[in-house]
């Protein structure tokens, strides 16, 4: 303007850009990148460490962040029996959600019929079987022999685990705990506010990752399995629109639009990066500030789901399992249909949060259907593609669960849901 001075117009320049929301700024990141991507090619891969350090940053808020709220939020529950309800409610929609979304990955491959009429060369020859984890192996390595090696190694369970513990012991202990109370709630409240400033450089390291994804997949990848991965994003969409959004109605009698919302920035983060443990600061900062969960819950239900609920990587199982049934041309018979949901919903809980596990773990359920493994080949070239929706589902399950555990227990703020955040 004429008559700014320099400083004024950089004034506003910078208020311009703090109006923005921040889920604005994040998707503009994102479709830069694909343009970038998409221009640059393979080039666009100077971009990536912009995202690796983003991702590190996230990386490092994890376990503070989740060790120091759910203290916090132990200590502020001060009722044991709430914490069981909790955890029974948390695990049973846990593993509902898990098995809608096997059944629509099965469905959405069975009527699209993505395998057939597509030839697609693999060897043959031995593949890696992986072993299904036995229910007393998970059991017995929830409690940590060593807390400060669950926290350094970043076990989340554990570290779950040994805060739920020092939370009702603080509780226990009255004014004793006080002081270290008042430590953990001030710890808390750093951890968060360095979330934030953590998320403000997410646009770049969005658009860094999605940049270098976008630059290394060309059409003559992609198009022979342009329809596999066509069922497995509608399958995905289908289910967060439909089984979430009818979840929250019918359970929650909740606006699900609130709750789209919300989620935005983990969504994007989780897409960008293909980790739904790498986004839990983002899922974490979403519940508490966007969907007006309380941190008890909050700090419970979702750690908890990043690391069990993997409602996407469900979908994904069903939909290349029957895809690639197709692609041999086997014909599957119910007996296989039960077993693929009954393997892929135990595969999906032992998934790790991280990139590429998913791949992995289809190895079970196709072992269990005596699918060759080696037919898995076929998919591993575009894994990186399927893993980014499978984590955005992951993500978004975990988060509608906490939104209705939440309000199950009064620990809603109906307000803040239904507030228009502005990011
Ligand atoms: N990458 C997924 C996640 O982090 C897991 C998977 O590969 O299915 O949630």
């Amino acid at each position: 303007m004429p008559g700014d001075t320099p400083d004024d117009s950089q004034a506003s320049r910078t208020s311009l850009w703090r109006r923005i929301p921040l889920w604005q700024k994040i998707l503009a990141g994102l479709a830069l990148g694909v343009l970038a991507g998409v221009v640059m090619g393979e080039d666009a891969s100077l971009f990536k460490p912009l995202g690796d350090i983003f991702i590190s940053a996230i990386k490092m808020l994890i376990v503070p962040l989740v060790f120091s709220t759910l203290v916090v939020g132990i200590t502020g529950m001060r009722d044991p029996k709430k914490m069981g309800r909790i955890g029974a409610r948390t695990i049973a929609l846990y593993l509902l959600t898990t098995a809608f979304a096997i059944t629509i990955g099965l469905a959405a491959s069975w009527l699209f019929e993505p395998g057939v009429g597509l030839t697609m060369s693999f060897e043959t020859g031995a593949g890696d079987t992986q072993q299904a984890p036995s229910l007393i192996d998970i059991l017995v390595g929830l409690v940590p022999q060593n807390p400060i090696e669950a926290l350094a190694s970043g076990n989340i369970l554990q570290i779950i685990v040994f805060a739920i513990g020092l939370g009702i012991s603080l509780t226990l202990i009255g004014d004793k705990g006080e002081p270290v109370v008042r430590v953990f709630e001030g710890f808390a409240e750093a951890m968060v506010k360095l979330t934030a400033i953590v998320m403000a450089f997410a646009p770049i390291g969005v658009f860094g990752l999605i940049a270098h994804v976008a630059g290394s997949y060309g059409a003559e990848v992609l198009l022979p399995l342009a329809k596999v991965i066509g069922v497995a994003y509608l399958a995905s969409i289908v289910h967060v629109l439909v089984v979430y959004s009818g979840l929250l109605a019918l359970l929650g009698r909740l606006n699900p639009m609130r709750y789209l919302q919300g989620i935005l920035d983990a969504l994007v983060v989780a897409y960008s990066s293909a980790s739904s443990s790498g986004t839990l600061p983002v899922s974490l900062r979403c519940a508490t500030k966007n969907l007006g969960v309380s941190d008890g819950v909050a700090g419970f239900v979702l750690p908890v789901g990043a690391t069990i609920n993997m409602d996407g990587t469900a979908i994904y199982q069903g939909v290349v399992a029957v895809f690639i049934a197709q692609l041999i041309g086997v014909d599957l018979s119910m007996a296989d249909y039960g077993m693929i949901v009954l393997t892929g919903t135990l595969a999906s809980i032992g998934t790790a949060g991280v990139p590429g596990a998913g791949l992995v773990m289809l190895s079970i359920v196709m072992a269990q259907i005596g699918l060759p493994l080696e037919a898995l080949a076929v998919i591993a070239g575009v894994d990186r593609i399927l893993d980014m929706a499978r984590t955005s589902v992951n993500v978004a399950g975990d988060l509608m669960v906490t939104t209705l555990v939440g309000k199950s227990e009064g620990e809603l703020d109906e307000t803040v849901y239904n507030a228009r955040h502005k990011g």
